[in-house]
C-alpha cells in the first residue's frame, strides 16, 4: 500500500494544465504547460526560443492567470 505525503497543498485548487503567458521579447502569445512536480508552469518563446518559468505560488497565491514575461 502506497502512502502519499500530503503537503497541505489543497487538492480542489489545482491549476491548470496551461497558463497563457504573453512574450514580450517577440510580442506573442503562448501557452506555457505545468511541470510533472506542478509548481511551475514552463514555456518557450516560438520565434526566439526563450525560456519562460512562472513559479506557482501555492500560499495566498495571485489569482492571476494571465502572464507576461520579459
Ligand atoms: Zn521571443
Amino acid at each position: 500500500m502506497k502512502t502519499k505525503v500530503k503537503t497541505g497543498n489543497p487538492q480542489n485548487r489545482q491549476s491548470p494544465a496551461t497558463l497563457g503567458v504573453h512574450m514580450k521579447c517577440c510580442n506573442v502569445y503562448i501557452y506555457a504547460k505545468i511541470n510533472p512536480a506542478r509548481d511551475a508552469y514552463v514555456g518557450w518563446c516560438p520565434r526566439c526560443t526563450k525560456q519562460v518559468r512562472i513559479n506557482i505560488v501555492s500560499e495566498g497565491g495571485s489569482t492571476s492567470r494571465f502572464f507576461e514575461a520579459e
